[in-house]
């Protein structure tokens, strides 16, 4: 293990060297871009990403599907969201935008050329935790998945969430780089609301990184279109490839209530006791039923983030956006209550690229 840790070490000193200080002059940006080693960190952490989604799960896709496709063409946009989530924006918007919110919040208590690490967040009120990282780590976890759990309900919950959630749901394919489609308005929330209790807590920076890459890879998993899950176990400990495929099921006009499952990021925990885990379901197609939304299929990328950002306009301006429950979305955007949009033409069909299951 330490020989794998100093290897890593290596690897980032040799790009922080030979990719990143020459990058940053040629850029002129050396004074500002901060220290080279952690970007070099942060690239390779992302390239590691893009390596184990590209040549470990998307295979699994092709050796054991969940649904079988003709042909992958709806799969393509929500790879070029992962390519420019990991290799742009994720980057950007933690220099730009997370840094400075963690030091306008009063820093994060880890060491600086100022002065020595000051102890924040749990360490400051347990200091027990100050000997115990492992499981300081795991209570870090543990609160930031629930915190995420409830988040998620509220993403389905609150109409003017869903208008934006809905693009993450919209897919017909859903596959290993399905995860990181979404509406960027969504994702700057959700960081907000990620780091903010990352930072009330006290997390550490690189801390946060790695909790940030653990879930990722959890996540990108649980999209990926296979059709094995972890065992009826291991199905209770982490969130599976089954379990996920269930949350993103199209709503089912038979029994209206069962696509409302399987909220958790990683941690199946949290649904089984609130009430909400769904198992032993037969696989069924992904997407939505709601045509506006579903829509999204046939658009591109700055198509699709436009047309979210409008259906949240609908809502967000209107008092029926702030209504708690599902909703549709009909003429100028509106929401209307589900149940009282049966009459709205529904999704067309599953298409044909919506493949059947691979039973
Ligand atoms: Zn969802
Ligand atoms: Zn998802």
């Amino acid at each position: 293990m330490s020989h794998l840790a100093s290897l890593w070490t290596q690897l980032i000193a040799w790009v922080s060297t030979h990719l990143v200080e020459p990058a940053v002059v040629f850029l002129h940006i050396a004074d500002t871009a901060g220290n080279p080693l952690e970007i070099s960190e942060a690239l390779l952490i992302a390239l590691l990403q893009l390596f184990i989604i590209g040549f470990i799960f998307r295979p699994l896709e092709t050796l054991a599907p969940a649904e079988r496709w003709e042909e992958r063409g709806l799969t393509r946009i929500d790879r070029l969201y992962t390519l420019l989530m990991l290799l742009g924006l994720f980057p950007l918007f933690s220099y730009l935008v997370l840094t400075p919110f963690a030091n306008m919040l009063g820093g994060l208590g880890g060491g600086t050329d100022a002065g020595p690490a000051v102890s924040s967040g749990l360490k400051h009120w347990v200091p027990w935790f100050e000997d115990h990282p492992y499981l300081l780590f795991l209570v870090y976890y543990l609160v930031y998945d629930c915190v995420y759990y409830w988040m998620h309900r509220a993403q389905h919950a609150i109409p003017w969430w869903w208008a934006l959630h809905s693009m993450h749901h919209s897919q017909r394919q859903m596959s290993c780089w399905t995860n990181d489609r979404g509406s960027y308005i969504d994702g700057v929330l959700q960081s907000f609301v990620l780091a903010t209790v990352g930072l009330a807590m006290g997390v550490e920076p690189s801390e946060f990184a790695l909790l940030g890459l653990l879930s990722e890879l959890v996540q990108n998993l649980s999209h990926t279109n296979v059709r094995f899950g972890f065992g009826r176990i291991g199905e209770r400990v982490l969130v599976d490839p089954k379990f996920h495929r269930l949350h993103h099921m199209v709503r089912d006009p038979e029994r209206p209530s069962l696509h409302n499952c399987n909220f958790g990021q990683v941690l199946p925990f949290w649904d089984m006791l609130f009430g909400t885990a769904l198992y032993g379901e037969k696989i069924r197609p992904t997407g939505v039923s709601d045509p506006m939304v579903d829509a999204d299929n046939d658009r591109g990328l700055v198509g699709q983030q436009w047309q979210a950002a409008r259906r949240f306009w609908g809502a967000v301006r209107r008092p029926a956006g702030w209504k708690l429950g599902e909703v549709s979305f009909g003429p100028d955007y509106a929401p209307i209550p589900s149940d009282e949009a049966e009459h709205l033409p529904a999704r067309a069909d599953t298409g044909p690229a919506g493949g059947a299951p691979a039973a």
